[in-house]
């Protein structure tokens, strides 16, 4: 990692001079560090089994705890912080010294102090790094099938707890330790649940217990709508990321520790490339090898193998360690071997244990303790430093990044509720203002053609570690309807950059390294297995492309505003949103609230700053109820009407009503067709989607075709939809699905096995959804099931293929697109010989290979208007997320309506030197009319981890329309 030469000197005095001495391997034991406190209980003598033998449940866990909280008072608070969705309580697990927990209160405000040192005193914040204790954070069972992660909670508990050795004292006198008892506690007792059953210690590959053998939908990794809870400290989507943001910005840890563990061999920092740029100031580098040296050297003493930086990078910002590390703390994770399983077997034979598992994350973590009680004063310095850097303006000069509420409101709000979540300050500014010089961040800009013949575009240099490009012009820009301002010099502030910002920057070592695997990976053999690429998970987030939210950088001053507050995680303005079923059986679904977000933002005293709530305009409708189908919440209001039976329509021309024009998709509910239940209907749920509706009195038209009353206007069905789920569907593409339809739409849907569609009353649905699956699909459908599903089809059911499941209907055996999955060509055998017998780097060798793996980039797809998929979108070109290696060449017969036709390409992220040449002219969505029916292919995760806030609109318009449309 680079540039840290300047700060290397001052690591020396951090780092531990021992050169490692010969000595006799030490044997691990839980309990060699005594004296300890007879009254404290150890965890066995709570539960009843010693360490690793069973895999403890969230209530034994609790039994323990609670123990330990009435034996030993004086060095143990619990803080509960939220409940999860199966409400279970999760809390933080206090531990200190007596005189530290009688000053917590100042202990957090000294902290807050710290991080935030806009008109903090330089004496005063001397004094707080002399006398505050280090906050350490450590976080556990964030993956909740990593399971030494959890039952190491315990020992490290009893540890603090109990423990009256010199060591443990002088933790507890220099730290205040917060023990997340825990993330993903849902996860965990689902896999707790399922291998307490049938664990028994077998460590062969294929046991039963095998962690990666756990059914479908038990996967404990995941929370309970099957997010993986390590990616979403970037959107803040989950009730249980919100709640723990919560926390850590009430606390403000300057150490955190996220404890895993499904590896061979332990893992601790220092992490591998690449690394986040707003990380390359050199301290997060001096600090993750003083730790990784100090755990070296512990488990040297016994021992133990451990890798280091390799493999796990500080590079995307949705990981539980890095988010806090962008608010100055130093975050890390700790991979163990062992856990998940009772007992597994490594290639060579040798068995790694749970026990082995909890022994070497309880080391690790009190050697971290160890490490921050001995470099406390150092550790918080640097925290102060790391806070006033970020409270110092750039040298780059610019000062805020502004985001225009003209376009859709409610979407930019929901940006800003997401900043707010991750401790970004944000003002709202409701006035016009304008600004002299702005610069767009993501603007559509000047585009060419792509020629003809795609093999005309040369070969893209892929970046190496180039700067972000050259920034367009800053032009003058007003904000007629206001905007959310975000200024860059705040305690937030680099989180701010991290998550709003283009990054292409990018580890130049790291970047060749992937190149040349390439340039082998293209010219290997058939037969030869292709190199693993090392990008460990996307390498583009920026949030106003996916919130589809106009983002400008200045240097000028903005208006003031109001400074907006984080949002209680838990609250609901409005109450309990509760979803009625349909009227046939009115049965209402309230156990769990559906909250359309960003509708209301307060200050920080509370008051509403601003009110995202919608409503009617012009009082109870004679004609009509209007609304436009390019607002965040227009597909919520007309799924929720149609859902209770309501009748809606949409227009597929621009609409006259109400004295305006209103773009293509927009939404009516006419009066004369809907029971008188619809004023009142109407009010509430606009009210509660944010969207604007307009009462119409009249059909008459001045001027255009269609008005409300016309034969061109569509009616819409009522959504009965069923989502694909099982094998070879991944839980984390049907909970990004799970949670748009219950929690953001509320919209109900059955989960249907993909084996058991061939069995079904597949007319009790008019939409089936493929979250993903690939080919696959068509295996485990089976030929039954793939004739019931084209028969349905044909029938008039739409059925909706995301991500890699959009190459199912292409395949030859489906038949249900003319579009073909690029790289994968319709076999013939004449043609086979031929290119086995060609040179390996042929063009023909090229068109028999997938293009090489996008990993998690941002492209350009120019929308068609007219199509009801791009309806709502109201821009010629769109951002769009793409992930994998399944591209669509455009559909013969049906329409192409999202397509990647104009160069560049890409917007943000990483691409091959092949990408745009190969992806040119392909589609991203397809719809192939098939009878009176419609299959829609998206070829990208249009709902991708929460955070995709524009492509959603490409699920709800499917949903929405395409039953329609025959
Ligand atoms: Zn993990």
């Amino acid at each position: 990692m680079r540039r840290r030469s300047t700060l290397a000197a001052l690591a020396v005095p951090l780092l531990l001079a021992a050169p490692p001495a010969a000595a006799a391997t030490a044997r691990f034991d839980f309990y060699d560090r005594g004296p300890y406190r007879d009254a404290v209980p150890r965890p066995s003598a709570v539960l009843g089994y010693a360490p690793g033998a069973f895999h403890t449940t969230w209530g034994g866990l609790e039994r323990y705890l609670d123990a330990v909280l009435r034996a030993a008072p004086d060095r143990v608070r619990r803080e509960p912080y939220g409940r999860t969705v199966e409400a279970r309580e999760r809390a933080l697990v206090i531990l200190s010294s007596p005189e530290n927990l009688a000053r917590l209160d100042a202990i957090r405000a000294g902290n807050a102090r710290l991080a935030d040192p806009r008109g903090v005193p330089p004496a005063e914040a001397a004094r707080l790094v002399r006398d505050l204790p280090a906050t350490v954070w450590l976080n556990y069972s964030i993956h909740g099938d990593e399971s030494a992660s959890f039952e190491s909670l315990m020992q490290t508990v009893y540890q603090l707890a109990a423990g009256e050795d010199s060591t443990t004292r002088a933790i507890l006198e220099r730290c205040v330790v917060l023990v997340n008892a825990a993330h993903n506690p849902d996860g965990h007792e689902r896999f707790v649940t399922w291998i307490n059953a049938h664990g028994k210690g077998d460590p062969e590959p294929w046991a039963i217990e095998q962690q990666r053998r756990q059914p479908w939908g038990i996967t404990g990794r995941y929370t309970h709508y099957q997010f993986d809870p390590n990616r979403d400290a970037l959107a803040m989507s989950q009730p249980e990321s919100r709640q723990m943001a919560r926390a850590v910005r009430r606390w403000r840890p300057q150490v955190f520790v996220d404890h895993h563990g499904q590896t061979a061999s332990f893992f601790f920092p220092p992490t591998a490339p690449p690394t986040n740029r707003q990380l390359w100031d050199g301290s997060f580098a001096r600090w993750s090898e003083a730790f990784g040296r100090a755990n070296a050297e512990a488990f040297d003493r016994y021992g133990w193998n451990y890798y280091v930086r390799d493999v796990f990078d500080a590079h995307a910002t949705g990981y539980w360690d890095m988010w806090p590390t962008l608010m100055g703390a130093i975050g890390m994770t700790f991979e163990t071997d062992g856990g998940g399983t009772m007992a597994l077997r490594r290639d060579d034979e040798t068995v790694v244990t749970l026990l082995d598992g909890i022994a070497r994350h309880a080391v690790a973590t009190m050697t971290t303790l160890e490490t921050t009680a001995r470099l406390r004063a150092e550790r918080l310095a640097d925290f102060a430093a790391f806070a006033r850097a970020s409270v110092t303006p750039a040298p780059d000069g610019a000062r805020s990044i502004v985001l225009d509420a003209g376009p859709d409101p409610g979407r930019a709000a929901a940006l800003a509720e997401n900043l707010l979540h991750a401790g970004v300050e944000v003002r709202w500014v409701p006035e016009a203002f304008a600004l002299r010089a702005a610069r767009a961040m993501w603007e559509d800009g000047p585009t060419a053609p792509l020629p003809a013949d795609p093999k005309a575009l040369a070969a893209r240099p892929a970046r190496v570690g180039s700067p972000p490009p050259a920034p367009a012009r800053a032009g003058a820009r007003a904000f007629p309807h206001g905007a959310f301002v975000v200024d860059l010099a705040q305690p937030g502030g680099r989180i701010a950059r991290a998550i709003l910002e283009h990054d292409r920057s990018i580890d130049s070592a790291f970047a060749r390294r992937q190149l040349e695997k390439y340039e082998r990976n293209v010219r290997r053999g058939k037969r030869t297995p292709g190199e693993h690429y090392e990008f460990y998970d996307l390498t583009a987030w920026m949030l106003p492309a996916a919130y589809g939210v106009p983002a400008f950088a200045t240097a000028e001053a903005t208006p003031a505003g109001r400074l907006l507050a984080a949002p209680d995680p838990d609250g609901l303005d409005e109450g309990r949103d509760e979803i009625p079923d349909s009227l046939a059986t009115g049965i209402p679904f309230t156990a769990r609230a559906s909250r359309w977000d960003g509708l209301v933002l307060r200050d920080a005293d509370g008051a509403i700053a601003f009110d995202g709530r919608g409503g009617v305009d012009g009082g109870e409708a004679r004609t009509a109820y209007v609304w436009s189908s390019a607002d965040h919440g227009a597909g919520r209001l007309a799924l929720r009407l149609l859902q209770e039976d309501f009748k809606v329509a949409a227009s597929p021309e621009p609409l006259v009503a109400g004295g305006r024009e209103w773009p293509r998709g927009s939404f009516i509910a006419r009066v004369e067709r809907n029971p008188a239940a619809l004023h009142a209907r109407v009010a509430r749920l606009a009210r509660l989607s944010g969207v604007r509706v307009r009462a119409v009195h009249s059909a008459w038209i001045e001027r255009g075709t269609t008005g409300v009353g016309s034969e061109a206007v569509r009616s819409l069905r009522r959504p009965r939809i069923a989502v694909a789920v099982d094998a070879p569907v991944s839980p984390e593409a049907y909970g990004s699905l799970w949670f748009l339809f219950e929690r953001r739409l509320g919209v109900r849907f059955t989960a249907v096995r993909v084996q058991d569609l061939a069995g079904i009353e597949l007319d009790r649905y008019n939409v089936v959804v493929f979250p993903d699956g690939g080919p696959g699909l068509a295996g485990r459908l089976g030929a039954g099931g793939i004739g019931a599903l084209k028969d349905w089809v044909a029938r008039g059911g739409t059925l909706l293929c995301l991500d890699d499941a959009a190459e199912f209907p292409a395949l030859k055996e489906v038949g249900l697109s003319s579009a073909r999955v690029v790289g994968v060509p319709h076999r013939d055998k004449e043609k086979d010989a031929k290119a086995d017998d060609a040179p390996p780097d042929s063009a023909a060798l090229e068109a028999e290979r997938r293009p090489e793996l996008v990993p998690g980039s941002i492209f350009w797809a120019s929308v068609d208007p007219r199509h009801f998929l791009g309806w709502g979108f109201g821009a010629p070109r769109v951002p769009v997320p793409v992930w994998g290696r399944t591209f669509l060449t455009p559909s013969r017969e049906g329409a192409n309506p999202l397509r990647f036709d104009r160069a560049p390409l890409t917007l943000d992220g990483w691409t091959w030197p092949e990408t745009e040449r190969r992806l040119a002219g392909t589609a991203y969505a397809v719809d192939e009319p098939n009878g009176r029916g419609h299959v829609v292919m998206i070829a990208g995760p249009p709902a991708l981890r929460g955070f995709w806030r524009n492509t959603e609109r490409l699920v709800t318009n499917a949903l929405l329309y395409a039953p329609a449309m025959r």
